[in-house]
């Protein structure tokens, strides 16, 4: 019995999936791969070249010629790596409020998720890895060796969140936060293409009353005993 070599984490928006899934990667020396940020960089991608947002061939074909890049961090301003679409940086332009308004309505066509789960696919096989999404242990890798499923209350998400973007120095309006929350959670599940759900075989932790190191401890538990 030897650690599981690709660990799916999955859940909803600011469940803290990426911040756990970057320190189990440290922990264990593993690549870290956050899917997310391929959703984030399409929409950015169509929202740059003005696309309509509902036009469903237009994005697919965008999704199947776009060129995303994630790579090492190139400058030391908080970023956990460089994203780059095209060869520009966008790293913290995916990451705005209008990329968030919109990322979900892209993550519906059925061309973006074949495009975006054969990239995946392709980043993962052979790899040490942690991925983390909304369909990971349900469609990208099912046969992933350890899936957790990462939960918390909408409310103590948008807390969470909104927090952040305060301590980054930006302006957050807490109802703003809790509404684009809710609005992004209720696209991913009801989606009819890999809607965010918890895989059979995953394994939840619900972070609403326990701590970042908390929520490491009770995964790194899971990762010595698999
Ligand atoms: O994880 P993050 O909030 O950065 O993801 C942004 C959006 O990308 C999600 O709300 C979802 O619509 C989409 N996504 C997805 N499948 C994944 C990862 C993200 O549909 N595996």
């Amino acid at each position: 019995m030897g650690l599981p070599n690709i660990i799916a984490i999955d859940g909803p928006a600011a469940s803290g999936k990426s911040t756990l899934g970057l320190l189990l990667a440290k922990e264990l020396g593993y690549l870290f791969f956050d899917t997310g940020i391929m959703y984030r960089a399409l929409t950015l991608a169509a929202l740059q070249r003005e696309l309509n947002i509902e036009d469903e061939a237009a994005i697919g074909t965008l999704a199947e010629t776009v060129h995303i890049d994630i790579e090492t961090p190139s400058i030391d301003d908080g970023r956990d790596c460089d994203v780059l679409l095209d060869g520009q940086d966008v790293t913290w332009a995916i990451r705005s409020d209008e990329v968030n308004a919109y990322v979900s309505d892209v993550s519906v066509y059925a061309a973006v998720r074949k495009a975006m789960t054969d990239q995946q696919r392709r980043v993962a096989s052979g790899n040490k890895v942690v991925v983390v999404g909304r369909d990971i242990g349900t469609v990208v890798i099912p046969n992933a060796d350890l899936k957790i499923y990462l939960d918390a209350s909408v409310e103590v998400r948008a807390q969470r969140r909104y927090r952040e973007m305060i301590n980054r120095g930006e302006e957050a309006d807490f109802d703003e936060v809790l509404r684009s929350l809710t609005n992004r959670d209720r696209i991913d599940s009801t989606r009819e293409i890999a809607p965010l759900k918890v895989a059979e075989d995953a394994v939840v932790i619900n972070s609403d009353d326990l701590s970042i190191e908390e929520v490491l401890a009770k995964a790194k538990e899971l990762v010595y005993h698999v």
